[in-house]
């Protein structure tokens, strides 16, 4: 790679998270996990209600399983602020929505990485949920709806995947991971 520009390390892009609207403040690794702390990028402090300005009221936290690094499961430890209303007194939250979907356990890039391993390498759901870090009945339900959602619902989404073979591949290894140890 003659020619190959190298840019600064950096922990937030490495992960892919910049695309997820989150930045990583810190790290974690344990042998057999890594947790990343995160905040979001964005703001959001508008209140929703009346449009004026909000006040930093306090912090909650959000975990969310991500892809697997070094085949060491990454769990995304967000840092979520909530605002409260100077006007009205409404409180909300940071949107997350770019991260996971509301109340989802599992990251965009986490169930982007589960459904390529069913669909392109032919990992089990097993497999799936063992890089994910999280329970089988967890890591089915959510890329088997990530699946219909983008092979299905918008099938110029993964270009060249036959959407009919490909649904069908997903159920056969859901069905033979059920009926077989991994
Ligand atoms: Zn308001």
């Amino acid at each position: 790679m003659p020619d190959a520009t190298f840019t600064r390390p950096d922990l937030t892009t490495f992960t892919r998270l910049d695309g997820l609207g989150l930045e990583v403040t810190g790290q974690l690794l344990e042998p057999d996990r890594s947790l990343l702390a995160c905040r979001v990028v964005e703001p959001d402090d508008w209140c929703r209600r009346c449009g004026c300005q909000g006040v930093p009221r306090d912090t909650v936290s959000r975990e969310l399983a991500h892809e697997p690094f070094g085949w060491r499961p990454s769990t995304l430890v967000l840092t979520v602020r909530r605002y409260r209303c100077k006007e009205c007194s409404h409180v909300w939250r940071q949107d997350t929505t770019a991260a996971a979907p509301p109340r989802a356990k599992i990251s965009r890039a986490g169930l982007r990485w589960g459904l390529v391993g069913i669909v392109v390498g032919h990992l089990s759901m097993a497999r799936v949920a063992e890089g994910l870090g999280v329970a089988w009945n967890t890591a089915n339900d959510a890329v088997l709806a990530e699946g219909r959602r983008l092979l299905i619902e918008d099938p110029t989404r993964l270009d060249g995947v036959k959407v009919v073979g490909v649904d069908e591949h997903v159920w056969r290894h859901t069905r033979r991971v059920t009926s077989t140890s991994p």
